[in-house]
């Protein structure tokens, strides 16, 4: 989404947006701001960029204490810090009337360049998926072809989810043992192990050529919550037998089987059951979220809308 700080800015200066980027032309440059992780960042395209326009931009920013930057193609990538509070963004603003103006006196006659090819006729702004971009008539159609083979290309690729779920729980079993170890250790299991069977199973999906798309990532989670109900179960039981033989010194299977069956075991491997699906719960849900942000399988690349 985009942020409120973002959409503030974006709407003053009548910016397009995608879901998370604001993007738009000030005077001979292409600007686009979004939120990173405790950040957020501005990245100004110019008509051109030679030694001296850096050094004057270093200079600018600097003073106003911004040591965070970079240089993609032709533009800066500004980041600022947000630690505790947001970045002010009337400071941002300025900072970016500084740069802009410097390059609007400096190249009058020049318009902002296609991101792809540099030409400065015929552009305009797009999105891929939720990433601004500034091209050119020529490159816009060229992306819109590699986008249609790349999106041809995911949909025919050969991939499995039956074979892909088998490799989930296949690669998964050694995350069993780390769920014995740990009852044993800390008495406890530890929904811990339901992180180690996300991480195994997505391994074992890939492995097994699973289908990368939303489907997968449901496949991969589900994967994931029958080994946190079997693990935890054989985890259990593991512990009880190494309690048991610890207690007696020898261990037969009636013994084992006579304990299984009392109800207070029963019980806590029941309350083990229920805490372990209770936290894995939340971590797939958060991880079904990301999978699905990352899995996502079409691209497409379209015209920006206003800032609502
Ligand atoms: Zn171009």
């Amino acid at each position: 989404m985009l942020w409120p700080g973002i959409k503030k800015i974006g709407k003053e200066l009548n910016f397009k947006q995608t879901n998370s980027e604001a993007a738009g032309i000030v005077k001979n440059c292409f600007v686009k701001l979004y939120d990173g992780h405790n950040m957020k960042i501005m990245e100004i395209y110019t008509p051109q960029m030679d030694g001296d326009d850096k050094n004057a931009i270093i200079k600018k920013i600097e003073s106003n204490n911004i040591k965070s930057y970079e240089w993609p193609a032709n533009g800066i990538k500004i980041i600022f810090q947000e630690i505790l509070r947001p970045y002010p963004v009337k400071k941002i603003k300025m900072i970016m009337e500084e740069i802009v103006n410097y390059f609007n006196i400096k190249y009058p006659s020049q318009k902002p360049q296609c991101q792809h090819c540099g030409q400065q006729d015929a552009t305009d702004m797009y999105g891929i998926n939720n990433f601004t971009l500034y091209t050119c008539n020529d490159c816009y159609r060229q992306t819109q072809r590699n986008i249609k083979n790349d999106n041809e290309e995911q949909d025919n690729k050969k991939g499995n989810y039956l074979m892909g779920f088998t490799g989930a729980i296949l690669f998964s079993i050694p995350g069993i043992l780390a769920a014995i170890l740990f009852f044993i250790f800390f008495q406890t299991l530890a929904a811990a192990s339901a992180v180690v069977y996300i991480i195994l199973g997505i391994i074992g999906y890939k492995k097994f050529n699973g289908k990368i798309s939303p489907i997968g990532a449901a496949v991969v989670i589900s994967a994931g919550l029958i080994m946190v109900g079997l693990g935890t179960t054989i985890a259990y039981s593991a512990n009880i037998l190494y309690l048991l033989y610890n207690e007696l010194g020898e261990i037969q299977l009636d013994t084992m089987l006579y304990f299984l069956k009392i109800p207070e075991i029963q019980r806590e491997l029941g309350l083990n059951l229920l805490t372990a699906y209770l936290v894995s719960c939340i971590y797939f849900i958060i991880q079904l979220n990301v999978m699905l942000k990352d899995w996502k399988s079409r691209k497409s690349i379209t015209i920006l809308k206003e800032i609502k």
